[in-house]
């Protein structure tokens, strides 16, 4: 399965209001891989694209084929921070980047490196906005 998260539906509109620019979204494709260490990786593709792989938990859409508001959310807007530094550093700078940090800090999520910090504040963000409008945790 793959979802495509549309700019205009309920959870494009809320992504693009926590800085997720429509490009990202339009650039993004979300499928289903329930292997991989974390929730979610993403793949920066050749010619703008982006391919998101997460748990299927992450993935359940309802009958139009939009994702709900709710707290899975975060962790795309995470996803969707890399995409959009694919974007700005461009494909192969991205990946160069990604994988130092890796080696740098010998770890696969490497969460206290220069390319996730950033991402997982953007994350945190969108828990705080949700929490404000007492979306359930
Ligand atoms: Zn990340």
């Amino acid at each position: 399965m793959s979802v495509r998260i549309k700019p205009s539906s309920p959870a494009g509109q809320f992504l693009m209001a926590h800085g997720v620019a429509e490009s990202v979204l339009n650039a993004a494709t979300l499928r289903v891989l329930n292997w991989q260490t974390g929730d979610a990786v993403t793949a920066m593709l050749p010619f703008g694209k982006a391919a998101i792989f997460v748990k299927s938990k992450y993935l359940q859409p309802d009958a139009n084929g939009n994702l709900p508001i709710d707290r899975k959310l975060p962790l795309l807007r995470h996803e969707l921070f890399h995409v959009q530094q694919g974007f700005d550093w461009g494909f192969v700078v991205y990946w160069v980047r990604q994988l130092w940090a890796r080696i740098r800090y010998m770890s696969i999520t490497a969460p206290n490196s220069p390319v996730e910090t950033p991402a997982y504040d953007a994350q945190r963000a969108v828990h705080a906005a949700m929490d404000q409008r007492g979306i359930p945790r």
